[in-house]
């Protein structure tokens, strides 16, 4: 694949190829943690230089996820695994409340988010917030706010496949550590990645699928709402199975 091109825009067969490896490596991820070092339901396990998985398991109770955050953050460091570390502003680690019900993952930073260092604090932010707080009647402090990657990809190109070998262990010990009741994936590439599928965002929006035994709700992403409000209506129907989910009350008529 030549540098530039991203995931989604290769060929069919191209693709598959290139997820193929992507599995095999989140699998190979997968394994050191739940054979050497720290089941998922356990907690985070720190996350070496090379993406290996270097500490052992951390209590997934109260502040423990907030100290296995901490030390992830910690391995992260001003991280250059990457070559999106040269054009960044600022790493977006993800915030919200460790011990989050309900953890939305992203793309990757724009413009704003890679100023500021957070996540989603754009007009798609402003979105996903009306969504969580005007819909859902949840409080955006008391859920998880991330990205597949941490760094900003120049002009908002795609992610591209050795990014996101390079940044996803880091991911995954977040959903390890804060180890929600349900995942929601923005947009194609973070449900794609959360799925491990290659399958179209318009087939996997509002299926419930699983990500290590976390059930994961694929819906679009707030910045593709703000070019479509067409697709507030199916993103609602999926927030509602997800309150659905969560045992919450769902607002509104059902
Ligand atoms: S995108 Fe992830 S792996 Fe790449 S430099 Fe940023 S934090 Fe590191």
């Amino acid at each position: 694949m030549s540098p530039g091109k991203s995931l989604l825009a290769t060929g069919a067969s191209e693709r598959e190829e290139i997820l193929a490896d992507l599995l095999a490596h989140g699998r190979f991820l997968s394994g050191l943690s739940s054979v050497g070092v720290a089941p998922p339901s356990a907690g985070a396990e720190r996350v070496g230089a090379s993406g290996e998985a270097a500490v052992g398991p951390v209590g997934r109770s109260g502040e423990d996820a907030a100290v296995a955050l901490a030390a992830i953050r910690e391995d992260l460091g001003d991280c250059r695994r990457c070559k999106l570390a040269s054009g960044r502003k600022k790493i977006v680690f993800g915030q919200g409340n460790p011990n989050a019900e309900l953890m939305f993952v992203g793309e990757a930073p724009g413009s704003e988010e890679d100023e500021q260092g957070l996540a989603f604090v754009g007009r798609a932010g402003q979105l996903l917030t009306d969504i969580i707080e005007k819909g859902m009647k949840m409080r955006r402090a008391d859920v998880w706010i991330g990205n597949v990657l941490k760094c900003r990809p120049p002009q908002n190109r795609n992610p591209e496949p050795d990014e996101i070998l390079s940044c996803q262990p880091f991911l995954e010990a977040q959903i390890r550590a804060i180890r929600p009741r349900v995942l929601v994936g923005l947009g194609k590439f973070a449900a794609q990645w959360l799925l491990r599928t290659a399958e179209p965002i318009s087939r996997l929006r509002g299926r419930i699928g699983e990500r290590d035994g976390i059930p994961v709700m694929p819906t679009y992403h707030p910045a593709y709402l703000l070019r479509n409000p067409a697709g507030k209506k199916d993103v609602w129907e999926d927030m509602k199975a997800v309150l659905r989910l969560l045992g919450r009350p769902v607002p509104g008529p059902d």
